[in-house]
């Protein structure tokens, strides 16, 4: 129930509408909205598929590869102009998204798609977090040329730290890319003997994806035999009975139908939303980007900010930098308010992996909390006291292990060791981190630990 200072604060939609019909009636959300996030090792070819697929949705031109091909081949890379399309149209896919992700946006006549660039190296595994967090699914990339493939996956290789992460931020759905075949002469003997580790390591405990939801799809990104079509004169090549990578990725069920066939339930969601970006618009004004995680809302509502406590009007909202009546779960979109506003001093106090929410329910803030923890591969143990490093979703505190209530199938210590499953408390050495319940929000109650620049742990909220 709202108390009195939040019924004082609200404030009602500038127009008054009828959402579910202009939820129905807006074209863009017809189509079911996926994202996916890309991982792969250095040089398996990530970002010649996002070129090959941008250029096959016709999201980049003939004119402009034919340039890039031009350019690379004049310095003797001509095998890297697909790759150089996501260079060349980075400035434009960054804007109004992220800063420190590269989301690129694409649709085909099914579905529209936010593709999620995961930086290979390992500094960035920080980015990594923010953006497993934001997709629906993991589409791995892996190189099939002998040796290669084995090396990406050599014990400290990132890949599988990349994977493992995703599967603890909750992507439970991953497709494999097998790249290169081009390179392997379209062998189904090597595809195979790939499917198969992949398959024992993407199943094993550690990992632990079910295996009804591995997918594996054997292309040439450079070529582009099987991203959209397949070349019917590669012989080696009609074993292959399944699916392009295309008509994979129009067909993947994701668990979320497109928003038109939902209205119901999105309509009785409370809004949340975690901030990827805030930005000043002029002296007046500021705006907050994010992808809405449930709900919807209008401009003229007011909406709560958490952890700074702001209660904010919303002036109004844009999708894709045109002006929109209704905010919708699922959409990347910004919102814009007055400084005037604000309580605080800056709107600088509102920071990325902050959440906004409705005014009637509010998410808690805390310094301390209760999650169940899966440790991984630790070369020391974490004791009660050690320094760590929170994320949560794109968030990341400085944070401490407070207390160890039990160990999973062991006594309690003061101490916690690789593999172990355990119930402790996390005490936030920051100002309060906003979080929710798994329970309540399973996009918003996970966390992931890591030390000395290495995960070393994931859980779920359980108590706050
Ligand atoms: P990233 O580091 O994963 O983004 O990899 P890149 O897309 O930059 O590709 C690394 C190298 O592999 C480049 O020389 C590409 O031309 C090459 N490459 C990528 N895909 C293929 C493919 O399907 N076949 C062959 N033969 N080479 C490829």
């Amino acid at each position: 129930t709202p108390t009195d200072k939040t019924v004082l604060k609200n404030t009602k939609p500038f127009k008054k509408i009828n959402l579910p019909e202009e939820l129905t009636s807006n074209e863009t959300f017809k189509k079911p909205r996926k994202s996916f996030v890309v991982i792969g090792h250095v040089d398996a070819g990530k970002s010649t598929l996002m070129g090959r697929l941008l250029f096959e949705v016709g999201a980049v031109d003939g004119k402009t590869v034919n340039n890039l091909v031009r350019q690379a081949e004049k310095l003797g890379k001509g095998s890297f102009a697909l790759a150089w399309v996501m260079d060349q149209t980075s400035e434009e896919r960054n804007r109004g998204v992220t800063v420190d992700i590269c989301a690129t946006n694409f649709e085909t006549d099914k579905c529209r798609f936010v593709a999620i660039d995961a930086p290979g190296h390992k500094d960035f595994v920080p980015q990594m977090i923010g953006g497993v967090s934001q997709a629906d699914f993991a589409v791995l990339v892996v190189d099939a040329i002998g040796g290669e493939f084995e090396s990406g996956f050599s014990m400290d290789g990132q890949t599988k730290e990349h994977v493992i992460l995703a599967k603890s931020l909750g992507l439970d759905r991953v497709c494999v890319v097998v790249n290169k075949m081009d390179k392997e002469n379209w062998a189904e003997i090597r595809y195979k003997e790939i499917v198969s580790q992949l398959n024992q390591f993407l199943t094993s405990c550690e990992i632990n994806f079910d295996s009804s939801k591995i997918d594996f799809i054997p292309i040439s990104g450079l070529t582009g035999t099987n991203v959209a079509k397949r070349d019917g004169k590669i012989q080696e090549f009609s074993w292959y009975k399944g699916p392009t990578f295309i008509e994979y990725l129009n067909q993947v069920d994701t668990g979320k139908e497109a928003i038109t066939s939902d209205i119901d339930t999105v309509l009785q969601e409370s809004f949340r939303m975690v901030v990827t970006d805030v930005h000043e618009i002029s002296n007046s004004d500021f705006e907050i980007t994010g992808k809405v995680d449930s709900g919807v809302i209008q401009p003229g509502e007011t909406i709560h900010v958490n952890p700074s406590d702001e209660y904010l009007p919303i002036q109004s909202i844009t999708l894709h930098e045109k002006p929109i009546n209704v905010a919708v779960r699922g959409e990347i979109v910004s919102f814009m308010f007055k400084k005037s506003n604000l309580k605080s001093k800056s709107f600088e106090d509102v920071r990325r992996g902050d959440i906004l929410s409705q005014i009637n329910s509010p998410v808690k803030a805390v310094k301390n909390f209760t999650v169940r923890l899966n440790l991984f591969n630790m070369k020391k143990p974490l004791l009660v006291g050690t320094p760590f490093v929170l994320f949560r979703n794109n968030y990341s505190v400085p944070a401490r292990l407070s207390k160890i209530i039990s160990i999973e199938g062991g006594k309690k210590k003061q101490h916690l060791v690789s593999k172990q499953v355990a119930t402790a408390e996390i005490e936030i050495r920051d100002r309060p981190l906003p979080l929710t319940n798994y329970e309540d929000t399973k996009t918003l109650g996970r966390v992931v630990i890591r030390r000395e620049g290495i995960t070393i742990g994931a859980g779920i909220v359980v108590d706050l």
